[in-house]
């Protein structure tokens, strides 16, 4: 049982929070967080916690979760959907708060197997030097040797990825039990840590990497927990999705094919006894001829869609049966088991690791032949270079149901986005909460904007889908544009529409002596660096810029929304699911693209003001936001009082130019 009392004289003003962050006030929002997550542990029930950009959520919830975890005996789990929360987390959050709170507890972080280094693979990476320079061997060697946690995070070699995805644990690869690393593994001491530990850290692919493995035979990551925190808790059902899906690509078979024969190769010239080298070349052989075949005439099902729903059965109308490449898969896989102590060490755990890879491509290609119709969609895709078979769920809630709600005591839900119209009733559906134990709170942010933002919509534009629309926008953009302040972000909803933008403006940008800032044409950390040392920017950018970009202050002065976020129909998850919600005599309309496009909007405008002495505009290109009935629900997710200013680009303008001038310091030199 958490005592209140000491949430009270963390969060009371002149308390312990304010003692050791003298500048920082007392947010109410803050301490009613801390006191509700509080009541949720010990009452052992459930929460979704919308907090908005400034509430401060990570000491609400990191206070109690601290508390509990320094009294019981079982660990509290708290899961991020980013690295980066994760880390900022372990290394900075935990140990203030627990320096505060004068707590002395064992922190772990786990994160997914590919971020630590896998004594087994570097054992022979030496055999794969035409892969990077042959001269950094000694130095990995040296530095396998001193490395603490062998993560990716101490990895000195940091222009060289490409060899840490060498060397780096792949669950597919690994030998678990028989590896004779298995002792000094850094996975495996990774997890030893986390049995000892009070409060563990992981991420929410490894959480539920975790869950299946509890509901399996294998061995379960965390040491038995009651409790568990889910930040960046939006991200939860698309990566829960994601995770129970299935893939089996092409590039993945050719890459395995070619380092198995490589590899037999090298087998062979050690010994030649032990395996039957002739029969396993000519079945390699074999295989390939089979899978080009089976991988041609995915590309002739590809011409006439892509991409391409399959279903149950879907493989008996094709001419060269995957069942043959199956049973070739198979074949290979019988073919490389070799008796023990055939070949020196180092070479049985690379076949071992080939093997396992192999294996799982094998259930892979046997899952699509034996495919699941209800509940799940399945489609093949191809961009020119690779093929793939794709599965995903359609639905998290039963899985979530049956393992995880009956086996935990509390669970809470937070992050800044996850309510639709007030309510948490979305997501709540969507992961199959319990209503009897799940309780629901939303925080705005405590932002005053009514000062620090106003919302520009413009009257003379054509709906999105009109052929004038793109043409319209730029217009009112241009026109608008000496208002927005020297950094604005502008946010597309594809990347096509964005190239199309580009190339408009481009002439425009290049006149006004503005740099554009194109995401996917650099690396995501260079091109926000160059963004905020630029005098005057814009920046152009689509799925994750949505949400991933953290710009306070004058790093950026406006967001432009071209449309409202509306998922892309054609995705065939989206679609799949939406077909099977009609199916189920729900609109797919309401109950999943207009709250998918809600959330999307909220994240998009929330770029916006991240501190209380950040100002600027937002632009909303799409009208429909005021025309349709679903608008309302838009605007709903808007602070109560952020000024909206409607009418023509003129207008516009001049209101841009007063909310400057009123604001003063940041942007008062606008041009026209
Ligand atoms: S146990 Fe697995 S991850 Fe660890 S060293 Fe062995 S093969 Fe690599």
């Amino acid at each position: 049982m958490i005592e209140y009392s000491k949430i009270e004289e963390f969060f009371a003003p002149e308390g312990l929070f304010q003692q050791n962050f003298p500048p920082f006030e007392i947010r109410t929002s803050q301490r009613d967080l801390a006191r509700r997550i509080t009541r949720t542990i010990n009452e052992k029930r459930f929460l979704i916690a919308e907090a908005g950009t400034g509430v401060g959520k990570t000491f609400s919830y990191l206070v109690p979760a601290m508390l509990y975890a320094d009294q019981e005996e079982q660990p509290l789990v708290i899961s991020t959907y980013t690295k980066n929360l994760q880390m900022q987390l372990a290394q900075k959050d935990i140990p203030q708060v627990a320096q505060i709170l004068d707590l002395n507890l064992e922190i772990a972080v786990l994160m997914g197997r590919s971020n630590y280094l896998c004594r087994t693979r570097l054992q022979f990476l030496h055999q794969k030097k035409e892969q990077f320079p042959v001269r950094l061997l000694p130095q990995i060697y040296l530095w396998a040797q001193e490395t603490e946690e062998g993560t990716f995070e101490e990895w000195s070699f940091a222009d060289h990825p490409e060899i840490w995805s060498l060397i780096a644990a792949d669950a597919d690869g690994c030998q678990g039990q028989f590896c004779p690393h298995q002792n000094d593994c850094f996975v495996q001491k990774a997890r030893r840590k986390c049995q000892q530990a009070d409060i563990i850290v992981i991420n929410h692919h490894l959480f539920f990497s975790d869950l299946k493995m509890q509901n399996s035979e294998e061995q379960s990551l965390l040491p038995s927990h009651q409790v568990i925190i889910f930040d960046e808790a939006h991200h939860l059902e698309q990566t829960g999705i994601d995770f129970l899906g299935t893939d089996f690509s092409q590039v993945e078979v050719i890459e395995i094919i070619g380092e198995i024969r490589d590899f037999l190769g090298r087998l062979q010239k050690e010994k030649k006894d032990g395996l039957n080298f002739a029969t396993l070349f000519s079945a390699l052989q074999g295989l390939e001829e089979k899978a080009q075949a089976f991988f041609f005439e995915f590309d002739r099902e590809l011409e006439r869609n892509n991409p391409r729903f399959i279903y149950p059965g879907w493989w008996q109308k094709l001419q060269n049966s995957p069942l043959e490449l199956l049973e070739s898969m198979e074949a290979l896989n019988r073919g490389l088991v070799v008796g023990e102590e055939v070949f020196p060490e180092e070479l049985t755990l690379a076949l071992g690791e080939l093997r396992n890879r192999w294996g799982k491509l094998i259930a892979s290609l046997d899952y699509f032949l034996d495919l699941p119709g209800d509940n799940f969609v399945s489609w093949l895709e191809g961009d020119g270079k690779n093929l793939i078979l794709r599965s995903l769920p359609l639905f998290l809630d039963d899985f979530l149901i049956q393992s995880l709600y009956p086996q935990v005591e509390s669970l809470i839900f937070t992050s800044a986005t996850l309510s639709i119209n007030d309510q948490g009733a979305y997501f709540a559906e969507n992961l199959g909460l319990p209503s009897e134990r799940t309780d629901t709170m939303i925080l705005g942010s405590p932002f005053d904007y009514d000062q620090q933002a106003i919302l520009l919509i413009p009257r003379d534009i054509p709906p999105p889908q009109d052929p004038d629309f793109v043409g319209k926008s730029i217009e009112i953009f241009q026109e608008v544009f000496p208002v927005l302040g020297p950094r604005n972000l502008l946010l597309f909803t594809s990347y096509q529409m964005l190239q199309s933008f580009y190339r408009e403006i481009e002439g425009f940008c290049e006149e006004k002596g503005v740099e554009v800032f194109v995401q996917g044409k650099r690396a995501v950390s260079q091109l926000l660096r160059d963004f905020r040392e630029s005098p005057r920017a814009i920046m152009l950018g689509t799925a994750s810029f949505w949400e991933g970009v953290d710009l306070p202050g004058a790093d950026l002065t406006s967001v432009i929304l071209f449309r409202l976020p509306f998922p892309v129909p054609d995705d065939p998850w989206i679609s799949g699911k939406a077909r099977e919600l009609e199916k189920q005599g729900k609109n797919s309309f309401t109950h999943l693209m207009l709250p998918r496009a809600i959330i999307r909007f909220k994240q998009g405008w929330g770029r916006l003001i991240r501190s209380f002495s950040d100002r600027g505009i937002l632009l909303v290109l799409d009208r429909r936001i005021l025309t349709k009935n679903y608008g309302k629900i838009f605007c709903s997710t808007l602070p109560e009082r952020l000024p909206i200013i409607e009418g023509s680009a003129q207008k516009l303008f001049t209101a841009g130019k007063k909310f400057w001038e009123r604001a003063g310091e940041i942007w008062t030199e606008v041009e026209k």
